[in-house]
């Protein structure tokens, strides 16, 4: 009925008691998890989560633009040897983030454009990570898509000529639950816009818990809350949406029902 197209299940906050946020996610009638993986460490982890919970946590791995500065060959060589050993649905999160500048500005943009290429040459997902940078992201996206590429922007935070962009590029557009921040209207109004058949859902947990739990722990059961505002907003029966999202997660991300 519902897949959290975006969690980070390697975080230490779900140490403790990641079985009972499955138990939660299942009785919230989440089909299926995707979990994202930005490190060494944190792939690992996600190798024996995906064993543990076969056919419902799906990994993806990448590097996020804070780290682009930590980025070699030695990095894309261990991607590449991760994605050959290890079941993959998607890369990312990759692009640009010009709020914490935790990675010099061309660093990411090359980072990025490199994942970006590799996407369309393993014919994966690219998920996509852009805070503050429309304009370069923009640019990247239609200076490195060469016809192939598939993914979507997540996080979405409402940037109209970003949401253009990518709707012209093919991509998906993915709200988390700061659609129900009351500040958040430019994100609902993007929301109101962008068609169901291109818009999916996530929590990007352990971060942004929804207005409900603010200040909390995120888990992939609340994306519920994201299904249920953007229902809201839309004037659709939450069930429309639930079945629309569902379907285009598994279209991306190529998981079998
Ligand atoms: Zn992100
Ligand atoms: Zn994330």
């Amino acid at each position: 009925m519902f897949i959290d197209t975006h969690a980070h299940l390697t975080y230490p906050e779900f140490d403790l008691d990641l079985n009972g946020v499955i138990a939660r996610a299942k009785e919230a009638r989440l089909e299926a998890i995707v979990n994202i993986a930005l490190d060494e460490e944190a792939r690992r982890k996600a190798r024996s989560i995906a064993a543990e919970y076969p056919g419902y946590i799906f990994t993806a791995v990448g590097i996020h633009p804070h780290e682009a500065s930590t980025w070699t060959k030695q990095t894309e060589a261990d991607l590449r040897l991760f994605m050959k050993e290890n079941k993959v649905v998607g890369l990312g999160e990759m692009g640009l983030d010009y709020h914490y500048k935790l990675s010099p500005l061309e660093k990411q943009q090359e980072v990025f454009r490199r994942q970006l290429q590799m996407a369309q040459e393993l014919d994966l997902p690219a998920i996509i990570h852009s805070r503050e940078a429309a304009e370069d992201t923009i640019t990247i996206i239609r200076e490195e898509n060469k016809g192939g590429l598939k993914g979507v922007l997540h996080c979405f935070a409402g940037d109209p000529q970003l949401e253009q962009a990518a709707l012209e590029a093919g991509l998906y557009i993915s709200y988390t639950a700061n659609i129900t921040y009351p500040k958040a209207e430019i994100i609902r109004e993007s929301a109101v816009r962008v068609p169901l058949e291109r818009t999916l859902i996530e929590t990007d947990c352990p971060f942004l818990a929804p207005q409900v739990f603010r200040g909390q722990r995120n888990e992939p059961s609340y994306v519920v809350k994201v299904a249920e505002k953007i229902a809201e907003v839309k004037g659709l029966p939450l069930a429309d949406v639930a079945i629309a999202t569902t379907k285009n997660a598994r279209r991306l991300f190529g998981l079998l029902s």
